[in-house]
């Protein structure tokens, strides 16, 4: 079952007195069980500080984030019940992909059979099962991104998020990737939050975008909405609406 998440109030500083800065500002996104949200905007806006928010890797200065409902400021990010999928993957390089998609699920003590289906199932999602006893550095990039996404679904998360996974990419296997994340979030229908820098990216892929500035969200709509209605001359300069 997908859950909703709100991101609701949420202000964030960083430092104290008067050398803090103000990074997130008044942010306000409901975003509905199974829907696929994209944050855009230019590096520095604040996009990660609000998905480690979200996560539980940083708390914010005022707001809540609920997921389901709950509010889980405070609450340590394994309890969460969300993954995080970043450009760096960070796979286990001794361990062979199979391994590596089911590392989270031996952690949690998930028996040997259970845990067998679950990775041939994520496997089968991603197109990876013929890779499966090979080690990270006998794949590809895009490979290297699947098994990647792979591990993160295995535990069958309540929420998905991610921190430009593609930007290490190269221009081909961007658009590639673009189709198959997309596949995977209609096949699996888990509630997500897609962070880019990205134009294009968020235009294809999201259902809804937010587009930030300065640490706040300057329209929040659905790309025909975006690209059609720009709610400033910031948000039709950095979408490239006709004018
Ligand atoms: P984005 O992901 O959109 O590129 P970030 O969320 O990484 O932006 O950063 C937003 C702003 O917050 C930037 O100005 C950055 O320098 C600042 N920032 C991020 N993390 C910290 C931190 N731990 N301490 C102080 N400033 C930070
Ligand atoms: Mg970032």
């Amino acid at each position: 079952m997908a859950s909703s998440l709100d991101i609701a109030g949420i202000n964030k500083r960083f430092g104290k007195g008067d050398k803090s800065v103000e990074v997130l500002r008044k942010i306000d996104i409901h975003v509905a069980p199974g829907e696929f949200l994209i944050l855009v905007g230019p590096s520095g806006c604040g996009k990660s500080t609000l998905l480690n928010i979200i996560a539980g890797l940083d708390e914010p200065t005022e707001g809540e984030i609920r997921i389901g409902g709950k509010n889980v400021v405070g609450m340590p990010p394994r309890d969460r019940d969300i993954a995080m999928v970043f450009q760096s993957y960070a796979l286990y390089p001794t361990l062979s992909v199979a391994d590596n998609i089911g590392f989270a699920l031996e952690m949690r003590k998930m028996p040997k059979p259970e845990r067998q289906k679950r990775i041939d199932e994520v496997a089968a999602m991603l197109q990876i099962s013929h890779l499966l006893d090979r080690r990270p550095s006998q794949l590809s990039g895009g490979q290297r991104q699947r098994v990647a996404m792979g591990r993160a679904l295995a535990r069958q998360p309540q929420l998905f998020l991610f921190d430009e996974p593609l930007s290490n990419l190269d221009a081909k296997l961007r658009v590639e990737m673009r189709a198959e994340i997309k596949r995977l979030h209609q096949a699996s229908g888990i509630t997500s939050v897609y962070v880019t820098h990205d134009q294009v990216e968020a235009m294809t892929l999201g259902s809804r975008i937010a587009v930030m500035k300065g640490g706040v969200v300057q329209q929040l709509g659905t790309p025909d909405e975006i690209y059609n209605r720009p709610a400033n001359t910031y948000v039709a300069t950095f979408i490239g609406s006709p004018t």
